[in-house]
């Protein structure tokens, strides 16, 4: 398995029309860059929960909707990142995450609730697609060449289903040749200790995941599991460093049990016409 691995900084995002004190913080992947003639661009970041409006056990940047938190605060908190990636509020799209292999191709807001999924993709440079996680592996894909992105949730059970060669393959029926993957930070191998029997399953899809805990026992490191599939699968990837459940920025499900959800967000440009 060969992979690059970069330490992303932390930085305040553009000014938006949020107050500066409530605006995401995002580790950017892919930013403004100057776009190849005949290429898009691409938007990619991770969120935080620094910034936002949400309180008590969802402080800060929750932008997930099934966790508790109140609805109004969420809104305002989607309403930021959208603001910050420049689309309108219902243009930012998140899916309804399941943990199954399903990927939906959209080429517009939902119509109606989401659906059940865990894997988008579209050609379309006026969305942008988000997948919420804490804990669970976020990935973004892009192919800037063809104009595809795709947003994938891929936690244990998605590791275990072949979310990510689904997702893939979505993008390859859409053109996507050279895809290109940011997976953002989520639970450690260390830190996400299970059964034993689990971790002989999850060796057996994906032998590099089978790790041990800090204090020795059977633990599953998915990132690294979701990483190996995604180079399998012929996609350069830029793993993001960083446990969740370690790092007090992010939200984790194993720390808090009750808690707000971070994301991963993607964006296609336009492509210049020269
Ligand atoms: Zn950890």
């Amino acid at each position: 398995m060969s992979y690059l691995r970069y330490v992303i900084t932390s930085r305040t995002a553009e000014p938006t029309t949020a107050s500066p004190t409530t605006a995401p913080v995002f580790h950017w992947i892919d930013e403004r860059l100057p776009v190849v003639d005949g290429a898009h661009g691409v938007l990619r970041a991770f969120t935080t929960r620094e910034g936002g409006v949400s309180e008590y056990a969802w402080e800060g940047m929750n932008l997930g909707g099934s966790a508790g938190d109140r609805p109004e605060h969420v809104r305002r908190n989607r309403a930021s990142v959208a603001a910050a990636l420049g689309v309108e509020d219902d243009h930012l799209l998140f899916m309804d995450q399941c943990h199954g292999s399903s990927v939906v191709a959209v080429d517009g807001p939902w119509v109606g609730a989401a659906p059940p999924a865990d894997g988008i993709v579209t050609r379309r440079s006026d969305l942008a697609l988000a997948v919420l996680v804490a804990d669970c592996v976020p990935v973004l894909l892009a192919d800037t060449a063809a104009g595809v992105v795709g947003a994938v949730h891929a936690g244990r059970p998605g590791m275990m289903n072949g979310i990510v060669a689904e997702a893939v393959s979505a993008m390859r029926d859409l053109g996507a040749q050279q895809i290109s993957a940011a997976v953002g930070p989520s639970v450690c191998g260390r830190c996400f200790e299970v059964p034993a029997e689990m971790r002989a399953a999850a060796a057996a899809v994906s032998p590099v995941s089978a790790t041990v805990s800090w204090t020795g026992t059977p633990a599953i490191d998915v990132a690294a599991g979701v990483v190996d599939q995604l180079t399998d699968a012929g996609v350069e990837v830029t793993w993001v460093a960083g446990c969740a459940r370690e790092d007090p920025r992010l939200y984790s499900y194993r720390r808090d049990g009750v808690t707000g959800r971070f994301a991963g967000v993607v964006r296609l440009l336009p492509g210049r016409v020269s």
